[in-house]
């Protein structure tokens, strides 16, 4: 994507547009709007822009890294005053992920949070969903622990093709 080509963004639509080229750092397949972390934009008549957010997890590493991303994506293409909101409430849960966000997550690599799952923040403490392997597809998997990667993502073995892999974890 070169700069040369975006023109100073006008609207919440514009922004909107430019956002989608920031990316998790941890899932560079993810932008903010597939993982649903991307809550609001709006553009004040003087042309100054906020962006409000929702951590994935609090605490998270990857999101000041992400607040970072949007500013300078932002102030790249000729905004002249950004501002990055961060809401805490309500939670994101992983049901905010989109569909889109859920494919390519798969294709990936990464099983999806299993559907539905994210309903009641206790999802953590219940028992384990049925994940399928993003390698073969196999729902014949296992947890070998909650802790993956990252730690909003739990490791699992799929016993059909014994390929390891991370399941994002559902909240
Ligand atoms: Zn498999």
């Amino acid at each position: 994507m070169t700069l040369a080509a975006t023109s100073t963004p006008k609207d919440a639509a514009d922004v909107r547009a430019l956002l989608d080229a920031v990316t998790d750092p941890e899932i560079p397949v993810l932008t903010i709007g597939d993982l649903g972390i991307l809550r609001d934009v709006r553009v004040d008549d003087a042309g100054a822009v906020t962006v409000v957010i929702t951590p994935t997890y609090t605490g998270c590493p990857a999101m000041s890294a992400i607040e970072l991303a949007i500013r300078d994506r932002l102030l790249e293409a000729g905004c002249e005053a950004v501002r990055v909101e961060t809401v805490l409430s309500p939670a994101w849960t992983t049901d905010w992920m989109s569909a889109e966000g859920r494919r390519k997550l798969e294709a990936y690599g990464i099983a999806p949070p299993a559907d539905g799952a994210g309903e009641g923040r206790g999802a953590l403490f219940a028992a384990d969903p049925t994940v399928r392997c993003p390698h073969c597809g196999s729902q014949e998997t296992e947890k070998v622990s909650e802790f993956g990667s990252t730690a909003c993502k739990a490791l699992y073995r799929c016993r059909a093709c014994a390929e390891p892999f991370d399941y994002f974890k559902c909240i």
